[in-house]
């Protein structure tokens, strides 16, 4: 499977890594569309939320945890930040591995795109 979000997810393709877990991992978006701007992913292929089964729903949730330790330790909390999910075509899903975004250090507004 010719995955770019695999590919970092396996070390082949170079990324600017925030957090390496054993389930998760946290990246910097390549296009930030905010001063700090991190792609959270499962390093298992789920090719979009929707594809998630319920029985793997649990990793949604690891990567929520992540958003959280990150914000914590990046001063972004209490501040604020957004997080986004894109599902398919229509939901503006470009790269088909879930990931979650990560966008704090500017005001944010509603409603979105
Ligand atoms: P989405 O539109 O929700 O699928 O978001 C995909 C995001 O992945 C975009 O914000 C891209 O800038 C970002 N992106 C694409 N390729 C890479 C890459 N190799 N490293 C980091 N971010 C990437
Ligand atoms: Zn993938």
């Amino acid at each position: 499977m010719d995955c770019i979000f695999c590919g970092i997810a396996q070390g082949s393709v170079p990324a600017a890594l925030a957090y390496e877990g054993e389930r998760v991992l946290a990246f910097s978006d390549l296009n930030p569309q905010a001063p700090t701007h991190l792609l959270i992913i499962p390093r298992k292929h789920y090719a979009s939320i929707q594809d998630v089964p319920a029985e793997e729903i649990g990793i949604v949730g690891e990567i929520v945890t992540v958003a959280q330790d990150l914000a914590r330790e990046r001063g972004i909390w209490p501040g604020g930040y957004r997080l986004v999910v894109n599902a398919g075509q229509e939901g503006g899903q470009t790269v088909g591995h879930l990931h979650v975004h990560l966008l704090a250090g500017r005001q944010m507004h509603w409603p979105p795109g």
